[in-house]
């Protein structure tokens, strides 16, 4: 089951590596399984290459794909949750749809998160874990459309996800996380 919100242009949030390519990111292993389970989807995790140091989504492939260096810098600054956060991130760019990008699609991502956490049953820590590495490392010093958000929007949103999740179906996410700014 897959997810779609808006039905809008086509956007690729990142740039297309050849599926070849795919290898496994040990790191996240569980993680993987849970947000797939959540979310019934049957998208790839992929490991980025070394030093990349993200984790993007490729929606018209279905993949996401993780720098595991990188999300192992994050758990040990932040709290694993934090990274586990990130990827949650990312899938909720595949189930949000085709719907542009923007700081609108990023803050729905970072809402939709939120919503995985609370459904996966993370205690509220995983949330803010989420919140600390956006509020410090994640947030645009100021708004602009096509940027991620601001520290402030980030957490807001992820928050609003965690807090305002109550096992709704996937037709009202986007009443609980709106594309819009938050
Ligand atoms: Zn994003």
């Amino acid at each position: 089951m897959k997810f779609v919100f808006v039905a809008a242009l086509v956007c690729t949030l990142a740039p297309s590596i050849a599926a070849a390519d795919c290898g496994p990111v040990p790191h996240a292993a569980n993680d993987y399984n849970a947000l797939s389970r959540f979310w019934g989807t049957t998208v790839s995790l992929c490991r980025a290459p070394d030093g990349t140091g993200n984790a993007y989504a490729d929606r018209d492939h279905g993949v996401v794909w993780a720098d595991q260096a990188w999300l192992d810098g994050v758990a040990s600054r932040y709290g694993s949750w934090a990274a586990v956060g990130i990827l949650a991130h990312e899938w909720g760019h595949i189930v949000q749809g085709n719907v542009g990008s923007g700081t609108a699609a990023e803050l729905q991502a970072d809402c939709l998160a939120g919503v995985f956490m609370r459904g996966a049953g993370l205690a509220p820590e995983s949330v803010r874990e989420f919140a600390a590495v956006n509020w410090n490392e994640g947030g645009d010093p100021y708004w602009t459309p096509d940027g991620h958000g601001t520290s402030s929007q980030r957490v807001t949103a992820a928050l609003r996800g965690y807090s305002g999740f109550q096992g709704q179906p996937p037709g009202a996410l986007a009443a609980l996380c709106p594309l819009s700014a938050f």
